[in-house]
């Protein structure tokens, strides 16, 4: 597979590896890794940290791995594995044959491990988790050494081997890293490295009972792998200390080093996995590929493509500072790309009846218009005309306000693609006085001809045949939550969801000619947006369209408005 070019002009990291290539300091390599917890879908931010690492590696001819970092039994499953390499794959990347997964590397860590005891500098302590906390300190209070602390390297070694064997349970003993109490970096204090957990993992079953902490874990499985940039978040700054002691003291040569960068936050959204599980657990949403959803998944879904993802990647860039980006700037390059590559067709999403008085009965007419307008190479299609059509509800108003540029008494309007109609009487439910019908006339000299007399028509509508048109479900798709930096909440998260973020219309209709429109493809309904075959959902003879995106960035231009008040 080629490589899409996602590479940026320049941002800090890919200046330190210039200066790395500068001093010769890996051996002119360039290795780095995607390391997910196959703990939960990937989302925006997981796309982020994917350009950035196969973007380095293609842009300076190295390497990526992709490695699941599942040295944590609870939560992690097959499932979770099997999309991410679906997700990783679907953004445009590939790792040829370097799939990876730490939990194969539990045997080399322990001996690391074992290793770390021979030179004295790890101990098994038999201090509570409680305890252990209490004597860590805090930033203002040193810490205190684990009246363990002093074990001999043979009692270390026999207590570790049998932790391992499974004779004691959760809890009872840890292994610690043996670096200083007073360390001014919280991390330094003696950092736990080995817990005892009697669960099964998804991949090694019962073999193990003790699994290895991250930042044991990580750093050596990046040695392990000859990774030279092990590029990560901002939050494990302070732990690079410890990577750094970690790698120092077990590996020989050409050691990987940590670059740490923000991490993206999204308005609107949440872009975590502890809280993204808990919207499909408890059904907030239909489950982790719901549109709505910042997950990788839920974005294909939703119909947005790969490489404008990826443009947003690039173009939001690499920084050390952490901000929130506006939702908008994705999806004005998801639209970007729409554009150019959806072709145009119309649907009603809210019909009308319009009856054309002077059309004969019967009678169907055929309009050959261009898919799309600028693009010739995309053909054309067939649009039906016939007495009978829909539009949409508010493109009729009895009292049009001002600059109202649709029909309305005493108005004509074009029909997209076909003849100007002038509006002639509405027909009301008796009842509820609702607008059940419109009736018009059209002017048959105006087929794709401006009207004769030079008068002016008010607007241009999009319509269909309502015998022709196929009957459709369209989802449209508002913000996840009603507040732009839900992140910042906490527990109550539940309670700003926006519950208008799904609406369900059933009575849409669109052009005949999509009847047979496969799962995945994506149109631009001509002043609606765009919109995606459901993959999930949609079946033959009862299609759903998804819209991925407004038009025109309406909201972004509220809340910009808004702003300057
Ligand atoms: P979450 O906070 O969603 O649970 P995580 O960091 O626990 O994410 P991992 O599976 O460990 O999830 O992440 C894999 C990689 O993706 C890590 O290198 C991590 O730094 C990166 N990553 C995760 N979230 C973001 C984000 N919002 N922006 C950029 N990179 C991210
Ligand atoms: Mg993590």
């Amino acid at each position: 597979m080629t490589q899409p070019d996602v590479s940026t002009p320049t941002d800090f990291i890919r200046d330190i590896i210039d200066d790395h290539l500068k001093t010769n300091k890996h051996g002119g390599r360039v290795a780095t890794r995607f390391p997910p917890e196959p703990n939960g879908y990937l989302h925006i931010g997981h796309a982020k940290s994917i350009c950035l690492n196969f973007g380095i590696a293609a842009q300076y001819k190295g390497t990526c791995n992709l490695r699941m970092d599942d040295t944590d039994p609870a939560g992690e499953s097959l499932e979770y594995v099997e999309s991410i390499i679906n997700d990783v794959h679907w953004l445009g990347f590939d790792w040829d044959e370097r799939l990876f997964y730490a939990s194969d590397y539990f045997e080399n860590l322990y001996q690391f491990a074992v290793e770390l005891i021979r030179i004295g500098k790890a101990y098994v302590c038999s201090l509570s988790a409680d305890e252990i906390r209490e004597y860590r300190g805090t930033l203002t209070v040193p810490g205190r050494e684990s009246p363990y602390r002093n074990r001999s390297v043979e009692e270390n070694l026999d207590l570790f081997a049998r932790m391992r064997a499974g004779e004691f349970k959760d809890g009872a003993h840890v292994l610690r890293a043996k670096i200083d109490m007073s360390s001014p970096n919280v991390v330094m204090r003696d950092p736990v490295i080995y817990r005892i957990k009697q669960a099964p993992h998804y991949r090694t079953g019962n073999k193990w009972v003790i699994y290895p902490m991250y930042d044991f874990a990580h750093c050596l499985s990046d040695s392990i792998e000859r990774i030279t940039h092990s590029i990560c978040t901002l939050e494990f700054e302070n732990n690079r200390p410890l990577y750094d002691w970690i790698v120092n003291q077990l590996i020989e040569h050409d050691r990987p080093n940590q670059i740490e960068f923000a991490r993206l936050n999204l308005s609107y959204t949440i872009l975590s996995k502890r809280k993204l599980i808990e919207l499909v657990e408890n059904r907030h949403v239909t489950g982790w590929d719901d549109p709505r959803m910042p997950t990788v998944a839920g974005m294909r879904r939703r119909g947005y493509m790969p490489e404008s993802i990826r443009t947003f990647c690039a173009k939001i860039g690499v920084a050390k500072n952490e901000n929130l980006v506006d939702i908008s700037l994705l999806e004005h390059c998801v639209r970007d790309d729409l554009n150019e590559q959806a072709p145009r067709a119309m649907g009603v999403l809210r019909p009308l009846r319009v009856v054309i008085n002077n059309y004969p009965e019967g009678q169907t007419e055929e309009f050959e218009c261009a898919n799309h307008p600028q693009n010739p190479d995309m053909g054309t299609r067939k649009v039906l005309f016939s007495k009978i059509l829909y539009i949409e509800q508010d493109d009729f108003d009895e009292n049009p306000p001002k600059k109202y540029k649709r029909l309305g008494p005493g108005r004509e309007v074009r029909l997209r693609n076909a003849y100007v109609i002038k509006f002639e009487g509405v027909v009301k439910d008796e009842k509820t006085g609702e607008i059940v019908e419109l009736h018009c006339t059209y002017d048959p000299e105006t087929r794709n001809a401006p009207p004769s007399d030079g008068r002016k028509v008010e607007g241009v509508i999009h319509w269909v045949s309502a015998h022709h048109a196929v009957p459709v479900e369209v989802r449209l798709y508002d913000r996840l939550f009603q507040v732009a930096d839900p992140a910042t909440i906490g527990d109550d998260l539940i309670k700003y969801l926006n519950p208008g973020s799904l609406e369900t219309l059933t009575s849409c209709h669109v052009e005949p000619c999509l009847k047979d429109a496969a799962p995945g493809n994506r149109y631009q309904f001509e002043r609606l947006g765009y919109f995606c075959v459901d993959i999930r959902d949609s079946l033959p003879g009862k299609l759903v369209f998804n819209r991925v995106v407004a038009l025109r960035d309406s909201w972004g231009k509220i809340a910009g408005q808004e702003n300057k008040k």
